[in-house]
């Protein structure tokens, strides 16, 4: 099994998870098979998810249970992403409407996490509470504290069907902060990618992103001007793909028919 020609140029294979590498906690198999593969054709692949959840070294864990090996260097969730745009605009502090991973990407760049900050992080929070959206929105609304989102996922996709997500909070402490977030680092915002590029060195034309939701990955792809490919392992179906403004360049049932 070889590389399809037409991917053959690409440098960077940016994957999403969900959807494209895993379902839920079950990896999808041909994904594995084919990671292995551009890994040992000594391509750059890099993971790509605006789940802010989850930091670098626990999705680094998830993926070797996997059987995938990438170093740190090579995961982009939007925990990493948020700590990094927060450290490149010199903010020490922030208050955080998230989980442990944010948090722990966030004081590894040396930012400190506590009520009174200087920015308000929002991230995807299973234990969301008034009490979090009233501080979260008094520090951006009486103390003009910047406002960063991880992502503006309305939903996610769970085996009990569709769960609210991060944006769904977002929206929360917008309505009571009366104020729009200063910036969202999520796809299909371009932040994590212009990273990517920064890090890697390259150019949009060296990357694919490969991913399962139009409005997200194809979309962020559109921004970058970097080819992408729809796998239809997650959310999107192939009827959706007609309906949408987002086209991608490729369609794939599964990442298999990246080989052939
Ligand atoms: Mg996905």
């Amino acid at each position: 099994m070889k590389l399809r020609r037409e991917f053959r140029n690409f440098k960077i294979f940016a994957f999403d998870g969900d959807g494209v590498l895993w379902r839920g906690r079950t990896p999808i198999p041909s994904a594995i098979k084919v990671l292995n593969k551009l890994l040992s054709m000594g391509k750059t692949v890099v993971l790509v998810t605006n789940n802010s959840t989850k930091s670098r070294i626990m999705y680094q864990e998830t993926l070797r249970k996997m059987g995938i090996n990438l170093p740190l260097t090579n995961i982009y969730c939007s925990s990493y992403g948020a700590a990094v745009y927060l450290s490149e605009h010199g903010y020490r502090s922030a208050y955080v409407v998230g989980e442990d991973g944010l948090k722990e990407e966030l004081m590894k760049a040396g930012i400190k996490v506590k009520r009174k900050a200087e920015a308000v992080v929002v991230g995807m929070d299973r234990k969301i509470s008034y009490s979090k959206i009233a501080t979260a929105s008094r520090l951006v609304r009486d103390q003009g504290a910047f406002f960063l989102a991880t992502n503006r996922d309305a939903t996610f996709p769970t085996e009990k069907g569709e769960y609210p997500g991060a944006g769904s909070i977002v929206a929360a402490i917008e309505v009571a902060a009366k104020k729009p977030v200063d910036v969202d680092i999520g796809k299909p915002q371009p932040y994590m990618f212009q990273l990517i590029m920064k890090d890697h060195a390259a150019e949009p034309s060296e990357i694919v992103v490969i991913g399962d939701r139009l409005e997200t990955d194809i979309a962020a792809a559109k921004r970058i001007s970097a080819k992408s490919i729809l796998v239809l392992t997650g959310v999107a179906k192939k009827a959706d793909v007609e309906k949408s403004r987002e086209k991608p360049d490729y369609v794939l049932k599964d990442l298999s028919e990246l080989l052939e």
